[in-house]
């Protein structure tokens, strides 16, 4: 244990999957060609009246409530005012004093414990444009596409200890807006994105040490080495006798370091404001109570209930309920065959194709390659534990399946594979075996008994794999002896 103790707290902000923008009703649709999806009051213009989307604020309290918030009533739009190309309007539209949600929490595991890490609030506002710089051109665009893109900003308390416990949070995080369907959880478009503050402070000592805050982590990974090298950075400045400059610190995942980008401002800075065009957020009583009630089962009850079904590890579990369209497939397999035989085939096989692949875990988003329904793969598993085919065969009948979407029962039938488990037919192989091995015979019968898995290996050659070895064992012990 090293002399001081890291405090990490996250700032997440989450893109809304809605169709529509926060306050007009140009689409979010992402990848269209540049300023195309803009209209006046997404392009800040003087005059235009911002009009709030309702589902995003329905989405903005829904995750309040699956991450343990007090959801207020009565909620307020404030304008954060700064200068920036992509924000024409010269103001974000947020929530400062009075956000949507406040006070909840999330139960994490990490480093082999479980950790409550506090989640300070939750507020909605809007994403800005993107600047585009094009240095051969010698010239910068502004795509507005973007602005106006509802967002939360989930803020965490200065609650975790380590680099693990933030990316175990922030997983936490991102299995619960996906299985709400709130948000795609896309990292690589920037629909999930996440500020890092990381302060050291002597162990022991209660008050905190001077953060930084980094940006650009688009993955998990980046996270998670983006948070370390940052702490290591701190030792050694204080180690040094130096002191932490709060700042804003850009990570460079090619070099792995951070690199100092600009000095915080403070919220005073912006000069917030109550948006003068917009009335306070009210939430009824009967809205909130049909939202709570309408709250999909989470990843945590989700992973519980699988090992029940299942009795496996919680590791194999997590990645079992990682995906919502992976788990959905795995509990209407389940009902096809043993379940903890069925997640042995998806834990192996299923994601070995799709890391190879490179295909999202979720069947519905590669319907192209990703045939195979669950009811096959259920029956896969079936016919494996009847003893129709053995194990080696579905392994290389795998990817097959997978692409085909065939029914391995039919499959097996049509490819003529099945397992041979009819003694007479596997007896002609069992004499042919014998009868050209009178060498092997001889030492086996002479006490050298270890020859015996030579010979279930040479009947396996014959039958293309095919036989059923407790059938190849037992006729070889017989014909043997
Ligand atoms: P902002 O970064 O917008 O000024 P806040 O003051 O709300 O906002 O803090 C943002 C985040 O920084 C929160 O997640 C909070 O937990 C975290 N944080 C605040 N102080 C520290 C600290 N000393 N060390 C690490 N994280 C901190
Ligand atoms: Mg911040
Ligand atoms: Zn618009």
């Amino acid at each position: 244990m090293g002399a001081y103790e890291a405090v990490i707290g996250l700032e997440v902000h989450v893109q809304l999957a809605t169709d529509s923008k926060l306050f007009c009703s140009c689409p979010t649709k992402f990848g269209q060609p540049p300023n195309t999806n803009v209209c006046e009051v997404c392009a800040g213009m003087p005059g235009a009246l911002p009009s709030p989307n309702r589902r995003a604020i329905r989405y903005a309290a829904t995750v309040g409530l699956a991450v343990n918030c007090a959801i207020n009533r009565r909620s307020r739009f404030d304008r954060k005012n700064y200068f920036y190309p992509d924000l024409p309007a010269g103001y974000q539209i947020s929530q400062f004093e009075l956000p949507i949600c406040e006070h909840g929490w999330l139960d994490v595991e990490a480093d082999g414990a479980t950790r409550r890490i506090g989640i300070t609030r939750i507020h909605m506002e809007n994403d800005a444009g993107k600047n585009i710089h094009a240095p051969a051109e010698n010239a910068s665009y502004v795509d507005l596409n973007r602005a106006g893109t509802p967002l939360v900003e989930i803020v965490s308390e200065p609650d975790m200890r380590s680099a693990a416990e933030a990316v175990a949070y922030l997983r936490a995080l991102h299995g619960i807006v996906t299985y709400l369907g709130v948000s795609d959880g896309n990292m690589e478009e920037g629909s999930f994105r996440c500020d890092a503050n990381v302060s050291i402070r002597p162990r022991g000592q209660a008050e905190l040490g001077t953060r930084t805050e980094l940006k650009n982590l688009n993955s998990f990974r980046n996270v998670q080495r983006a948070i370390e090298f940052e702490i290591a950075r701190q030792e050694d400045i204080l180690e040094d006798g130096g002191a932490v400059v709060q700042e804003t610190r850009l990570y460079d995942a090619v070099k792995n370091v951070t690199l100092a980008m600009r000095g915080k401002e403070e919220a005073q800075d912006y000069r917030y404001f109550p948006d003068p065009d917009l009335l306070p957020v009210v939430i009824s009583e009967e809205e909130l109570a049909a939202w709570t009630a309408a709250l999909p089962e989470l990843p945590r009850e989700r992973a519980r209930r699988f090992m029940d079904m299942t009795g496996l590890p919680a590791a194999d579990v997590e990645a079992l309920v990682q995906n919502r369209g992976l788990a959905d497939f795995f509990e209407t397999a389940a009902a096809e065959a043993e379940p903890r035989k069925v997640a042995a085939l998806i834990l192996g096989p299923l994601l070995r194709e799709c890391h190879a692949r490179e295909l999202p875990l979720s069947p519905d988003k590669c319907p192209d390659v990703w045939k195979m329904t669950p009811k096959a793969l259920g029956t896969l598993a079936r016919v494996i534990d009847e003893g129709l085919i053995s194990a080696k065969i579905a392994g290389d009948i795998f990817g097959d399946l997978f692409t085909s979407g065939a029914m391995p029962d039919v499959y097996v039938r049509e490819k003529g594979l099945g397992q041979i488990s009819d003694a007479g037919a596997l007896e002609a192989a069992v004499d042919g075996v014998i009868a050209a091995n009178p060498a092997e015979v001889e030492s086996y019968r002479g006490g050298k008994t270890k020859l015996m898995s030579f010979f279930v290996g040479q009947v396996m050659r014959a039958t293309r794999g095919k036989a059923n070895p407790a059938l190849v064992n037992e006729l070889l012990a017989r014909k043997l002896a």
